[in-house]
């Protein structure tokens, strides 16, 4: 026996088991709608065209490779939080945000919900919607969070349930940590419309709680960078105390990358001084810098008015190939004549389609159709083009008649 032969077999992470069973599958027609990345109409990962130009930029200068402070580039957090709270906010104006380059969303959470952890007390609750993206939960619960949930999507519409996300949020108790998507909510496609953005601030400020948001899709949800931020800047413009955690994978299609930031907006460009030096020490222990590659390329795109124009457009470009495949897919299904209601698949918004389709529904789109989705019933519409809709519709339509 060895020091680690008492060590039990983890469990497999179900989308990274998904994509195995994929690979190995031998259907020539196989779909894999699965991973939440990007793919381009002939289903290929996607280079957006101002991150190859920015990326011949940066090497054509030969930069050194030097490691960048613990809170990262600095430019490319000014231009992070720039593009999430917007160039006139008021909170940037008063020199109110602390902020720090991250591992891309993921990291910035989990730095995020550390930070919280020290501050707020180990054990802190941290109320997530129900449902959300599966790694929010160990990532709070292994920084000592501890997760409660509040209500959010309703199964009966597909759609949002809002009166149970405002009693929720009203029945919490003042000053609760609450994390909410910013757009594109993953995994249900759902998020609320403005005026009921309004009416969660009324609530939030009501019960004066600490809002971290999540915004790993800014500019996904409707093409638009700035629309996507509506809450962010609607949060910070109220004074919400708030936290938030930003990934440029998938709107800059920077996965590999990892870059990202978090942001806490202060009361005072004091407080903002306190609080960066925690988060500094938070991340020194933990990973001590972030990597500057994915940084520079922001920095290069968002910073040049071209490519930040040609970046605009190629993210619209992927939000409307994606609504496209939505109208499509809903075509689709709805041709081959169900009585069931498909109106969600076009409702829903962002890069994933919440089906509605049980975990035994699921396993028979892959077993018996070859179409590789999670058994939540999510399917990643990037996955989706013109070319294999007709087959996943076939495929929902086998499944749920
Ligand atoms: N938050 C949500 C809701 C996500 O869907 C994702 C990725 O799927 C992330 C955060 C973090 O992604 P990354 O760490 O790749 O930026």
């Amino acid at each position: 026996f060895g020091a680690f032969s008492d060590i039990p077999l983890g469990a497999a992470d179900p989308i990274l088991g998904l994509n195995e069973a994929f690979k190995q599958s031998t259907s020539p027609e196989k779909v894999n709608v699965g991973v939440g990345a990007y793919r381009d109409e002939e289903g290929k990962p996607h280079k957006l065209d101002c991150v190859r130009e920015a990326q011949r930029r940066i090497l054509e200068r030969d930069l050194d490779l030097e490691y960048t402070g613990i809170a990262g580039i600095p430019e490319f957090v000014s231009h992070a939080i720039a593009f999430a709270y917007g160039n006139d906010s008021p909170v940037l104006r008063e020199d109110r945000v602390a902020a720090v380059q991250s591992l891309s969303g993921t990291g910035a959470l989990r730095v995020a919900s550390e930070f919280i952890a020290r501050f707020r007390g180990a054990g802190t609750p941290i109320y997530v919607p129900n449902k959300t993206w599966g790694n929010h939960i160990p990532i709070a619960e292994n920084a000592g969070l501890s997760v409660k949930r509040y209500r959010y999507y309703s199964e009966g519409t597909c759609g949002l349930d809002f009166e149970g996300l405002v009693e929720d949020l009203r029945a919490m108790p003042e000053q609760s940590v609450v994390l909410l998507h910013a757009c594109a909510h993953n995994p249900t496609g759902v998020d609320p419309t403005e005026e009921q953005w309004d009416q969660v601030l009324a609530v939030v400020q009501e019960r004066d709680h600490t809002v971290l948001f999540d915004s790993a899709y800014q500019g996904f949800a409707s093409g638009d960078a700035d629309a996507d931020a509506f809450a962010i800047r609607l949060f910070a413009a109220a004074g919400v105390d708030m936290l938030l955690c930003q990934s440029f994978a998938k709107n800059f299609g920077l996965y590999g990358e990892r870059v990202g930031a978090l942001s806490v907006v202060c009361q005072s460009p004091e407080e903002v001084e306190h609080v960066l030096s925690q988060l500094k020490l938070v991340i020194r222990p933990m990973y001590s810098s972030p990597p500057i590659s994915g940084a520079r390329i922001v920095t290069e795109v968002l910073g040049d008015a071209a490519l930040r124009a040609k970046w605009y457009a190629e993210c619209k470009g992927m939000a409307t190939r994606i609504s496209a495949a939505r109208v499509r897919l809903r075509e689709e299904v709805e041709r081959l004549g169900t009585d069931r209601d498909w109106s969600h698949i076009t409702s829903q918004i962002g890069m994933f389609c919440f089906t509605g389709l049980t975990p035994e529904q699921c396993d028979r789109m892959v077993s018996d159709h070859a179409v590789f989705m999670t058994r939540d019933g999510r399917i990643s519409m990037a996955g989706v083009t013109q070319a294999n809709a007709p087959r996943i519709a076939a495929a929902l339509h086998d499944v749920t008649c």
